[in-house]
């Protein structure tokens, strides 16, 4: 994961270690060589700049000129930092309601129906619930027999209705269902398109309006980078979202999306896909997150 960049902020790092003493010109470079860094990563050039400003800030206001072992000290604060723009502390979702609604918004091959099927598993299996996944992608059939295949494998209930292709109608009959068979919890999966458009965001804002969910999560596709955030962007102006989901990861991802995403936004990672089986979910830990990038 992010090995690119992993190994370009060791090398930024490379110039301090070991000395005793270091100058502020080796700082300057350094913050260079970080902003270098996180630019071919993808991060957006405002979010990048502003980044090292605070590390160097912080660097001066912590005397790091001075103090006895300069590089530790300026490694630390780089990861706080990179913990803080990532998100600070770790959230969860909100599981108060009866049933708690969930609602899945992105566009189409984000990974939304592998996600709701991994956190149905997730909520099964950690947090004793009994969810039920609701397919509301009305134009692709494939995504309905999807939905069934996962609901199979980790052995939830899926409510689905072929004959009934309004989504707004469907997802409401699927919190009906929930409350019938005694679900505590529904995941609704809804249709995503290639690219953000008008009907889209219509559909998705009509089910958001009429279910009233107690959580709406943004599911992306890690590997598109910027675009990746410029879609949260669209996707949190219709919807203000509750948290965002970061899919395939385990891919070969430059780790723009992830380092960028809560700043843009200002809404939570929730949760980290790193694969195609229904275990490969993570819940996002920023602070481990950052250990891992900084290796
Ligand atoms: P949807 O159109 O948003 O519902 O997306 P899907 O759930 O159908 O996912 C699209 C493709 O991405 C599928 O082939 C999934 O197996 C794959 N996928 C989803 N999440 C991950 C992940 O975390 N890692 C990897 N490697 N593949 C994933």
């Amino acid at each position: 994961m992010f090995d690119n960049l992993s190994d370009k902020l060791d090398k930024a790092f490379h110039v301090l270690k070991g000395r005793g003493q270091i100058t502020e010109i080796n700082v300057a470079e350094t913050m260079k060589e970080i902003r270098r860094a996180l630019l071919d990563a993808d991060v957006n050039f405002k979010i990048a700049k502003e980044f090292t400003n605070r590390v160097k800030e912080k660097a001066l206001g912590q005397d790091v000129l001075s103090s006895i072992k300069p590089g530790q000290l300026l490694t630390k604060i780089v990861r706080d930092e990179l913990a803080e723009l990532m998100g600070g502390e770790a959230a969860g979702v909100d599981l108060s309601g009866q049933p708690s609604v969930i609602l899945m918004s992105g566009l189409q091959g984000s990974g939304k129906t592998t996600f709701s099927g991994k956190l149905a598993r997730y909520l099964k299996t950690k947090k004793s619930k009994k969810p039920l996944l609701v397919a509301c992608d009305v134009y692709r059939p494939a995504a309905i027999d999807q939905l069934h295949v996962v609901g199979d494998q980790i052995g939830v209930e899926v409510y689905s209705d072929r004959e009934n292709n309004d989504p707004v109608t469907l997802a409401q009959a699927g919190v009906a269902k929930a409350k019938e068979l005694g679900c505590n919890v529904v995941i609704i999966d809804t249709a995503g398109r290639l690219a953000v458009d008008e009907t889209m965001m219509t559909e998705i804002s009509s089910i958001h309006k009429a279910v009233q969910p107690n959580e709406t999560l943004f599911v992306v596709d890690s590997m598109t980078g910027q675009d990746a955030v410029n879609t949260a962007k669209a996707f949190n102006d219709v919807l203000d979202f509750d948290g965002v989901i970061l899919t395939k990861l385990d891919g070969d991802t430059r780790g723009g999306a992830a380092i960028s995403i809560k700043s843009v936004v200002n809404k939570p990672i929730k949760f980290i896909g790193t694969g195609e089986k229904m275990e490969a979910l993570d819940v996002f830990y920023p602070e481990r997150m950052a250990d891992r990038i900084l290796g």
